[in-house]
């Protein structure tokens, strides 16, 4: 179930008039969608007392987005500088904002703590010296290593780059204790796209048991546990949805037996990007060429520069033709995009109705990860963002770049260094 069927109801009956109001390509997001999903989220963790969402902002960096997440009372995750600007412009304020940052600079931690300061999420332990003012609240990101497995966009936790190793953890807090911390947190973020809800409840019950042994082995009570975000969406139509409602109760059912026990309970974050927008996104693109060769291309207008997705993952994407049923007997064939490369294809060998030149082609969940990861190599440029708001207009929030845009860094002030 790729595209809910309120969305396609709401988009469907504007996509011709808004092809030629906005022109193609464009990613399209809907706000009823978005919101609903927030509201769900909400729900399925009511039994937690504290849980809050930190949308993880680099899934789409988006101001309109990020202010609907604003006012669904959530938190931002960020790990650079664009996007604690964007999440502080968004009225992100303190400990509204995480920062999740590795190989953090030091400009990096200076952003971080400027403007009200944020959680600081500490990705390793030689980290600690370089935090130019400790801040009374610190969290660290755990790497479990071989205690637990990952999937293929987030690697494997033993070769993933992120987080302090388990043997390193308590120093790590009486480091930071030292330095002057006195409020404590604990992270992990292991899968992407995982649609088991039983392993991130595993995440959920591994991190209460760390910061049990933790806090008696330091004398912390930790304020609050950060389970990340990975969960996964339906791609593709056989998928099933991840159960967020058996998540938020089994997390409820574990904190009351953690509180039972310990006689106190952390709060409970969570920093999803792909579950809260990935499905209230279609790239919209329009099909300019075919050519038969040793197979079939279907040219669109759109490239990896508004999906990388397909290209670097092989990720699956589903696609509909606007108007046009998929029957038995549709013709096979590769979607491709204008790049020089053969990896610019968002659908290899994919069953789809025959298409003429000027069909619309909806390109779906490309609501996480999807223009926020474009890029403009061979001079490609990204299309513009839209939103469907809920009363049914429809609103540029991002323009398309321009050749002036991707130009802009080749006029600068002559410098040449002579060695002597
Ligand atoms: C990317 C990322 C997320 C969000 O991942 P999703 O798969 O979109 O939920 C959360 N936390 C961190 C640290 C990340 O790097």
């Amino acid at each position: 179930m790729p595209m809910s069927s309120g969305f396609r109801q709401r988009l469907e009956p504007l996509l011709p008039a808004l092809a030629q109001h906005f022109g193609t390509p464009f990613h399209i997001y809907d706000e009823v969608g978005i919101r609903e999903t927030g509201a769900l989220l909400k729900q399925a963790f009511a039994g937690v007392p504290g849980f809050r969402e930190y949308y993880a902002v680099k899934a789409l960096p988006n101001p309109a987005i990020l202010r609907i997440m604003q006012e669904l009372g959530f938190g931002y995750d960020c790990s650079s500088v664009a996007e604690l600007q964007l999440s502080r412009q968004a009225g992100g304020r303190g400990e509204d904002i995480m920062f999740t940052s590795n190989n953090t600079t030091p400009d990096e931690f200076e952003a971080a703590l400027a403007d009200g300061g944020c959680i600081l999420n500490l990705d390793d332990i030689s980290l600690i010296d370089k935090v130019p003012r400790m801040p009374e609240l610190v969290c660290f990101r755990y790497n479990p290593g071989p205690a637990r497995s990952g999937n293929v966009i987030i690697g494997t936790p033993e070769e993933a780059k992120y987080g302090v190793a388990h043997e390193q953890l308590a120093s790590a807090f009486r480091k930071a204790k030292q330095r002057g911390a006195r409020r404590f947190g604990l992270h992990t973020m292991l899968a992407s796209n995982e649609r088991n809800a039983d392993y991130m409840v595993q995440t959920v019950q591994m991190l209460l048991d760390l910061i049990a042994q933790l806090g008696q082995q330091l004398s912390i009570r930790f304020e609050f546990i950060n389970i990340g975000g990975g969960l996964g969406i339906p791609y593709r139509p056989e998928d099933g949805a991840f159960d967020v409602m058996k998540l938020g109760q089994a997390t409820a059912t574990l904190l009351g037996e953690f509180k039972q026990r310990h006689g106190w309970q952390p709060k409970v974050y969570m920093e999803s990007g792909r579950y809260v927008t990935g499905p209230h996104g279609v790239l919209v693109t329009q099909v300019i060429n075919h050519k038969a060769i040793y197979r079939n291309y279907v040219g669109v207008d759109a490239c990896m520069s508004a999906l990388m997705r397909p290209g670097m993952y092989g990720a699956y994407h589903h696609i509909d033709v606007l108007g046009k049923t998929p029957g038995a007997s549709d013709p096979v064939v590769d979607v491709v995009g204008s790049l020089c490369e053969n990896n610019d294809k968002f659908a290899v060998q994919r069953a789809l109705p025959a298409t003429q030149d000027g069909d619309l082609l909806l390109i779906q969940d490309t609501g996480a990860h999807g223009h926020a990861m474009g890029f403009n190599y061979n001079g490609r440029l990204r299309p513009q963002e839209l939103l469907l708001r809920e009363g049914g207009q429809v609103e540029l929030i991002r323009r398309a770049e321009t050749l002036q845009d991707h130009f802009a860094t080749l006029a600068f002030q002559p410098d040449v260094y002579r060695p002597a």
